[in-house]
């Protein structure tokens, strides 16, 4: 069992495919000049699948696949048809939803349990603004996909920003009508893009706030959302306050980037490359152990990220 030294079972792997993405959210990716991971540093198939089974038989039960814009990678299906037949108890995605209309049938056949999809505003014209140019109507289409393919529940992630998106709070719960749904207020982390964005950071307490009447759930271990219900609606209102609150203590997550490079904290710098290992799988294993004890106790986040780049190659 991967444990870290402040005794965190460390069983959910981040694990980032590609840097690329089709959209370009404002507090995530720069519009140009973007550092982009060399093509040739980015991991084959057969290099993601032979980090993963390490971490696999190490102990780790679920593999999140994230990005940049995971759906991006022709070979998505196929790794997640191969993370399944290595055992991965639950292989899940985090994407945007745009190219998920035409995806969403492959990615659940090849073993895909749940998505994660994000989305800001349901406003066109605000959704165009976030994301530089993308269309809301296809990422809608993108969460009709995962539903009839029962890629549920979908898990609607919605960065909050004053003045922007707040007002759209109860159009947002509305969703949660639908017990496949559940919608996930986030706060604004300043990482990368998002750094000098404080005047748009708010608080998910003041959302909470806003709705006395809602019922909390109980969370589920690590989870990192407060979780509530609208009486009446069966669906789920989370709430993930990575600035305000500090869940550090039972952090059970490692990341790793689409070149290799594994980060214990999405606050704290990268330990160490694990592409140099790849050949070995004994010494590939050894270097993770090594490597997951200096997993931070906690981040300070309130204070500064020291994730030191954009969230596109970490993959939130
Ligand atoms: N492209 C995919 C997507 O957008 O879902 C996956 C990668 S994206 C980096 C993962 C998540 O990070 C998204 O839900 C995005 O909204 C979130 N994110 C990016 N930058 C953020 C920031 N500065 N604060 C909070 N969340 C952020
Ligand atoms: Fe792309 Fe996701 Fe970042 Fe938006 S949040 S720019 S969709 S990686």
């Amino acid at each position: 069992m991967l444990k870290d030294r402040y005794d965190r079972k460390l069983n959910y792997l981040r694990l980032s495919v590609t840097d690329r993405c089709n959209l370009r959210c404002t507090y995530c990716m720069p519009e140009k000049g973007i550092p982009m991971i060399r093509p040739d540093e980015i991991m084959t198939k057969q290099e993601i699948l032979t980090l993963a089974r390490a971490f696999l038989e190490l102990g780790v039960t679920k593999v999140r696949l994230t990005g940049g814009e995971p759906t991006l990678r022709g070979d998505l299906s196929e790794i997640i048809r191969e993370l399944k037949v290595m055992g991965a108890e639950q292989v899940v995605l985090t994407t945007n939803g745009i190219l998920l209309r035409d995806k969403a049938k492959e990615y659940k056949e090849a073993g895909l349990d749940r998505v994660n999809i994000s989305l800001d505003t349901l406003d066109a014209a605000k959704y165009r603004e976030i994301t530089r140019g993308g269309e809301l109507s296809d990422a809608l289409a993108g969460i009709e996909a995962a539903l009839a393919e029962g890629l549920t529940p979908v898990k609607l992630n919605v960065v909050l920003m004053r003045g922007f998106n707040d007002v759209e709070a109860d159009d947002f719960i509305e969703l949660t009508r639908n017990p496949a749904i559940h919608v996930r207020f986030i706060e604004l982390m300043p990482i990368g893009q998002a750094e000098g964005k404080q005047a748009q950071f708010m608080p998910v307490s003041e959302i909470i706030e806003r709705y006395p009447d809602f019922i909390e759930l109980q969370s589920y271990d690590h989870s990192v959302a407060r979780r509530f219900q609208k009486p009446g609606y069966p669906g789920i209102v989370g709430f993930i306050n990575p600035v305000s609150c500090n869940f550090c203590s039972d952090c059970n997550r490692i990341r790793v980037s689409a070149s290799g490079r594994l980060r214990l904290c999405l606050h704290a710098g990268e330990v160490g490359n694990l592409k140099s290992f790849l050949h070995d799988p004994d010494q590939l294993k050894q270097e993770i152990l090594r490597l997951v004890d200096q997993k931070p106790q906690s981040h300070h986040l309130d204070l500064k990220s020291d994730a030191g780049t954009n969230m596109n190659e970490i993959g939130g």
